[in-house]
């Protein structure tokens, strides 16, 4: 079957090259990815897919179609982001960004080149084709705050799937490589913000205020003891600080500090610990300092928990795809992907693909304005996501 898909993946290959520049040139930010939808179904439509669902979470945006195969058997979903990143591209290539201060710098628009490339080799394979395949085009991973995946699956596209499986490129790895993990993979992504009130003043006499900023300033200092002195050291877990607001001149005591950070963890126990130490810590010291204080802790993203047997089968494709010692077995990544959502309903497998290559400027990193994608390493994600629709058969285990 794979020997079948090769040369269907490498006579597209030039059509999947050319619709990566195409989403590159014509870049859109999360929940606004209007013309990439629309050009995406218009290829899903050309190509006969059945079931074709647009717009997501109240816009236009996002877009689902199925392939049925000549045989019974499973649903594969296979998912694509879409969505570009508020930054100006710096690259000098013919493909560069014509939408200014906005740019493909994760790799997305590969992502959906590769998956419209699979959607054509599966369309001409549908006599291989055991069960159904859902292609899943989602916009708004890199929001954060409303998730592309969460709105889809909430909106019900993996009604009737059985497993889902996606790709994310790796800028720091080279082409010719795929990484993959079984279990935890990618860490959640949660938002904790804390407000310490205090009663302000004049800065030359203290004693008639009530500082903030001193429990504020034990508080950043604490964190860390949280993760090195309560949280088991087998457990990979961070917080961090990203922003502090208070104050508005040098001879004022500020009312009240702002604190605004993050949490990355793995296991849902991890995290349930670190929210409550936290809340802890943020009160106890400031009612220490006669300060009172709020706290809140959001959960944004899950982590990504790959499946035992779809990464299974993906490692056994990747082998006869990119060659013996050519898959890897990625490190746990405390980066956050939305793709855990699509995990939270169905079982599932997210791999890592290889594009970096020095002489082709494609080694800088995610986000960074000289993000590239070396799109020869596009023909092996192709056959990736063409090759496990193709290849599950289902789970041998029961539960
Ligand atoms: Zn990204
Ligand atoms: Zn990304």
């Amino acid at each position: 079957m794979l020997e079948k898909m090769r040369p269907l993946a490498e006579k597209g290959h030039p059509e999947v090259v050319e619709l990566r520049r195409h989403f590159h040139m014509n870049p859109e930010i999360a929940w606004n990815e209007v013309k990439t939808t629309e050009k995406v179904e218009e290829i899903l439509q050309s190509l006969g897919f059945e079931n074709i669902q647009k717009g997501f979470g109240g816009t236009m945006c996002g877009v689902t179609a199925d392939l049925t195969g000549s045989k019974p058997g499973p649903c594969v979903a296979l998912r694509a982001d879409m969505d570009a990143l508020p930054l100006q591209e710096e690259n000098e290539v013919s493909y560069c960004s014509q939408n200014k201060g906005v740019m493909h710098a994760c790799g997305h628009d590969a992502h959906t080149a590769m998956l419209l490339g699979a959607a054509k080799v599966l369309s001409q394979m549908k006599d291989e084709l055991a069960g159904k395949v859902r292609f899943i085009f989602q916009p708004a991973e890199e929001h954060g705050l409303k998730s592309g995946a969460d709105h889809m699956v909430r909106e019900g596209v993996l009604e009737g799937v059985d497993v889902v499986f996606g790709i994310h490129v790796r800028s720091s790895m080279p082409t010719g490589k795929i990484a993959l993990r079984s279990g935890p993979t990618m860490a959640s992504c949660d938002a904790w913000e804390a407000v310490i009130k205090g009663k302000g003043g004049h800065g030359a006499e203290p004693d008639q205020a009530v500082d903030p900023t001193v429990p504020a300033g034990h508080v950043i200092t604490s964190l860390q003891s949280i993760i090195g002195r309560e949280i088991n050291s087998q457990e990979t877990s961070v917080i961090s600080l990203g922003k502090i607001e208070a104050g508005s001149a040098f001879n004022i005591i500020p009312e009240s500090v702002k604190l605004l950070g993050t949490c990355r963890t793995f296991r849902p126990e991890v995290q349930d610990m670190i929210e409550e130490k936290l809340g802890r810590l943020i009160k106890g010291i400031s009612e220490s300092f006669r300060c009172t204080s709020e706290y809140v802790y959001k959960k944004y993203v899950p982590s990504v928990i790959n499946d035992p047997e779809a990464i299974g089968l993906a490692k056994k494709l990747g082998d006869e795809i990119f060659g013996n010692g050519n898959v890897i077995e990625t490190s746990l990544e405390m980066a956050s992907e939305d793709f855990s959502y699509f995990q939270q309903k169905v079982p599932g497998a997210f791999g890592f693909l290889g594009t970096a290559r020095e002489e082709k400027g494609s080694a800088n990193p995610h986000h960074s304005p000289l993000f590239d994608v070396d799109e020869d390493a596009l023909l092996q994600g192709t056959q990736m996501l063409a090759g496990f629709a193709l290849s599950w058969k289902g789970y041998s285990r029961k539960d």
